[in-house]
């Protein structure tokens, strides 16, 4: 998971800390003003003002100006800080998501992976990778151009996103193009396998409405397993895409597996 490194102040923290301000900068202008008068009238006599009204005016006007200065400001700075906060929050999310479907980007994918990897490295189990890409995506855009080809990787990508969220800790990414990565841990060769058939049969089995088309679209895929001790994200998706080519070399809408003895 990603650390929330950046929290949003909630409009009742900012209130709180506006009255928490006002009230300390209430307490030190009376101290100041106090220490201030009594400086200046101990010792002293025959003051033109009594000194009674003296104390009463000053402290007075000691608690009133922070008391209306202070709130002023400190919720005009709380509020440009949580703006700001918000507008970070977007541009992280941006720089962390695919705008076409909204899966994790290439960035993303590999950040949300590395925590995934490095927490199974604990648990020492095995992590996976799934590459998938749409068969023969050139000509769907061919035939119904770039937002008929538009609407197909997104509609994969909610297939694909739909089924993995059943897995549990699973991280879906777009890669680009018409090609996704998936990396999920906890899996035995067994299991892997039945994930990337059922990712294949659910693709294949849901056809996309486009302009009053029904589009038929495949994948293939290409996986891979290491042990948690010995995973690295980039040999595992180095191998997985070399599956992957290989189910394309064998025919499409097909999964292939890299070799990989080691894995329980
Ligand atoms: P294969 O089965 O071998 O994967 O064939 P393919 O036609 O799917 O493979 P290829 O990688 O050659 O073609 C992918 C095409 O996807 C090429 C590119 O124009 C198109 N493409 C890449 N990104 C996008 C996108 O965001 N939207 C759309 N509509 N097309 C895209
Ligand atoms: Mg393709
Ligand atoms: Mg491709």
């Amino acid at each position: 998971m990603r650390r929330n490194d950046n929290p949003i102040l909630s409009k009742k923290q900012i209130w709180r800390s506006l009255v928490l301000l006002t009230m300390l900068s209430i307490a030190v202008s009376m101290c100041l003003s106090t220490v201030a008068l009594l400086l200046t009238t101990t010792g002293k006599s025959g003051a033109v003002i009594e000194e009674k009204d003296l104390w009463a005016s000053t402290l007075l006007l000691s608690a009133l100006i922070p008391g209306i200065i202070c709130p002023l400001v400190v919720h005009a700075l709380l509020t440009t800080v949580r703006e700001l906060n918000l507008v970070k929050a977007e541009l992280d999310d941006m720089a962390r998501k695919d705008a076409l479907t909204g899966l994790l980007n290439r960035r993303g994918f590999d950040r949300a992976a590395l925590e995934l990897i490095a927490s199974t490295r604990q648990g020492n189990r095995n992590i996976a990778v799934l590459m998938c890409d749409i068969d023969l995506f050139k000509r769907i855009n061919d035939v119904h151009g770039h937002e008929g080809g538009d609407h197909v990787i997104r509609n994969v990508a909610s297939t694909l996103s739909t089924v993995a969220a059943g897995w549990g800790r699973a991280v879906v990414g777009r890669q680009g193009g018409e090609e996704f990565a998936i990396c999920v841990d906890g899996v035995t060769p067994r299991e892997l396998a039945n994930m990337a058939e059922a990712l294949r049969r659910a693709v294949e089995t849901s056809p996309i409405l486009w302009e009053h088309h029904s589009i038929c679209v495949t994948i293939s895929l290409g996986t891979s397993l290491f042990p948690g001790r010995e995973a690295e994200l980039k040999s595992l998706m180095i191998s997985a895409d070399k599956a992957l080519y290989e189910a394309k070399r064998r025919g499409r809408n097909r999964v292939e597996r890299a070799v990989l003895p080691k894995a329980a």
